[in-house]
């Protein structure tokens, strides 16, 4: 069986990582269970170079194949922002919790009418011999003027996908992992896996 490593600390990322790729024949070990106990800063100003940038920090200290996420909400009121910016997206920077941020969000787009936005992620994992893989997925919405629910994580509270009538926090976990930025993109990611024989359960 193919080992992974996941270049994250946040839980709930490697929860829902481990969910979406269940179905393949790779065994997911978050990168402190692989000895990483380190945050690499994410100093690139897109998704896909942080997510590189992730990835690399863990498989130069491992060694083992290693996939990052990178992952953020664009408003398009806010010209794209939070971005690569949204885990940092209030005035309390990374210390702010979710509720912090996406309050903080709703205080940004307060009587603003265009609700448009889109989560983003973007895929990179590195393997031993220097083959890459990178993918993305998006997973556009609007931002609701009220948080609802408390599953997920993030701003899943504020966003609503399009065609469906709540929040992600409330449609919850099992639909999110079908249709969120992170299941589109590693859903391209999983048929790169197959290319290298990466098998199905
Ligand atoms: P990263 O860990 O640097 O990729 O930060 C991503 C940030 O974007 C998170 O801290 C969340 O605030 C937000 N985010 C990413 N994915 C999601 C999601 O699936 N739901 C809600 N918020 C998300």
């Amino acid at each position: 069986m193919m080992k992974l490593i996941l270049a994250s600390n946040n839980a709930k990322k490697l929860k829902e990582l481990k969910a979406i790729l269940s179905d393949m024949d790779v065994e997911i070990l978050s990168q402190r269970e692989a000895g990483c106990n380190f945050e690499v800063d994410e100093t690139g100003t897109t998704f896909a170079e942080n997510a590189y940038l992730k990835a690399k920090a863990v498989f130069d200290a491992t060694g083992e194949a290693t996939v990052a996420d990178d992952s953020g909400l664009m408003v398009d009121a806010l010209n794209g922002e939070p971005g690569v910016y949204s885990a940092r997206y209030a005035p309390g920077g990374h210390d702010a919790s979710d509720r912090e941020k996406y309050m903080y969000l709703l205080s940004k787009l307060k009587g603003v009418t265009d609700r448009k936005a889109r989560f983003v992620s973007s895929i990179c994992c590195l393997l031993p011999g220097g083959a890459e893989i990178r993918t993305e997925g998006e997973c556009p919405g609007q931002i609701l003027t009220e948080p609802h629910g408390e599953g997920g994580f993030g701003y899943d509270p504020v966003f609503m996908p399009d065609g469906y009538n709540d929040s992600m926090a409330v449609l919850g976990t099992e639909l999110k992992n079908k249709i969120s930025h992170r299941a589109r993109a590693l859903a391209k990611f999983k048929t790169e896996l197959r290319k290298i024989n990466v098998t199905d359960k």
